[in-house]
């Protein structure tokens, strides 16, 4: 029963994967997800129902084994998953920007080592950026690979990395001074290596660490971890791309997409806040009537609905900019900015709609409560996301005078 968030013009194909992705979202998520969110606990088995359906190589292309589809449909599944639990879109996302990193700026070798078993989910990505001193200003990066030999010795401290601890394969952001003198302007002095490690907590490979889960307030089951880098030594041929000095453009090119699939998820997780905002309204009786018949209550479905309506349409917008090999940035940053406000609007008007109740464990909107707000920070907060769209308009509308 949906009558909203609808797309207009999808293939068969495209119908078919969402609706075997909603089946499998209501029937093994959503009855198991607070219950899991509440321990957290990784969600083993989901995950490997997430594998047999395909979902860890639907963007890598066919020759290396994935579906092969658009940033649109993967965009629609991270819609439909994080409706049911956003955590376990965050298990996918982060390995769906390594892949496509990959795809986008890798060799032929590293595409055939690692996409193919990407593909399978045999090979998990992480992606790293942020530092404990950094998160928006990525020009600030102090982790450095340094060249010795055939190898790269890696040094410093990564912070906030979704699924460190489960991955076995981390895209990381270092400062690499290799052929870029001192003085060279930031994002042309940093590399991205690809760093494989054993999946698991402490020395994950030598000169490697990852330390235990970070404990958060949301977001939960999926792992958010640091990773510190003592002498760690990786060959030559782990430079994404092959050549040094790459690395930021490279990254900034994962995180639009990943802006797309943020927004996608601001989108899941404001429709299941308004699903259980009308079912509670029509149930909860005030005054000799179901809440829903108080004007007051009326209003704030109609608001959540339309807000469910608009980020659903430019988050679409966004994602078939992509899709159409333009340049997305602008759309991207406005799909992720509206998408993530709207769904801490539409989960805080669920919440209230639920009065004392939705602030009982026992109610599933306690949990959409906890994990809006990590949408409001992951892949650029909105001041971060704004400024990308001022500077982006000021280039559209130049001043001609
Ligand atoms: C659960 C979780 C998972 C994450 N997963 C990953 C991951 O997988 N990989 C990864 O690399 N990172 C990850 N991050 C990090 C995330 O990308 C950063 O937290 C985010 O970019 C913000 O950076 P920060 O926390 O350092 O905040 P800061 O950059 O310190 O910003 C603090 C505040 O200042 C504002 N601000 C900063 N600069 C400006 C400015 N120029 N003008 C106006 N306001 C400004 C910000 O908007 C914010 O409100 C994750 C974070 C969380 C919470």
């Amino acid at each position: 029963m949906t009558r909203l968030a609808q797309t207009a013009g999808l293939n068969d194909i495209q119908r078919e994967i969402l609706a075997t992705v909603r089946d499998f979202v209501d029937k093994e998520i959503i009855p198991v997800a607070t219950q899991l969110e509440h321990r957290d606990e990784y969600p083993t088995h989901i995950v490997e129902g997430l594998k047999e359906l395909g979902l860890f190589g639907l963007m890598i292309p066919e020759e290396y084994g994935g579906l092969g589809e658009s940033l649109l449909t993967y965009a629609l599944c991270v819609e439909e998953i994080a409706r049911g639990w956003m955590s376990v879109s965050g298990i996918i996302n982060t390995h769906f920007i390594v892949a496509y990193m990959l795809k986008q700026h890798g060799t032929q070798e590293q595409k055939d080592t690692f996409l193919p078993r990407m593909a399978l989910g045999e090979v998990r990505g992480a992606f790293s950026m942020s530092e404990p001193a950094l998160g928006s200003d990525v020009s600030a990066i102090s982790s450095k690979g340094v060249r010795d030999g055939e190898e790269y010795v890696l040094n410093g401290q990564k912070m906030w990395l979704t699924n460190g601890g489960t991955s076995n394969l981390v895209a990381v952001l270092c400062r690499s001074d290799e052929g870029h003198p001192e003085g060279t302007a930031p994002h042309k002095s940093m590399t991205t290596f690809l760093v494989e490690k054993e999946p698991g907590f402490g020395e994950v490979r030598p000169g490697l660490t990852i330390p235990g889960k970070i404990d958060k307030m949301g977001y939960k089951g999926v792992d958010t971890t640091e990773l510190i880098m003592d002498d760690l030594r990786i060959p030559a041929n782990r430079v994404l791309g092959g050549t040094t000095g790459r690395g930021f453009y490279q990254m900034m090119d994962g995180v639009e997409v990943g802006r797309v699939n943020v927004a996608a998820r601001g989108c899941g997780v404001a429709q299941r806040a308004f699903e259980l905002g009308v079912s509670y309204a029509q149930q909860r009786h005030t005054f000799g009537k179901p809440i829903a018949q108080h004007q007051a209550i009326q209003f704030k479905l109609a608001e959540m609905a339309t807000k469910v309506e608009a980020a659903h349409a430019m988050m679409v917008n966004a994602a078939r900019k992509k899709d159409s090999g333009e340049r997305n940035d602008l759309e991207a940053g406005m799909a992720k900015y509206l998408a993530s406000e709207y769904c801490k609007e539409v989960v805080e008007d669920a919440f209230r709609i639920h009065g004392g109740y939705g602030f009982s464990k026992e109610y599933e909107i306690e949990r959409l409560y906890r994990e809006a707000p990590m949408l409001l920070i992951g892949e650029g907060t909105a001041e971060i996301q704004k400024m990308i769209i001022g500077r982006r308009l000021l280039e559209e509308y130049r001043f001609q005078g």
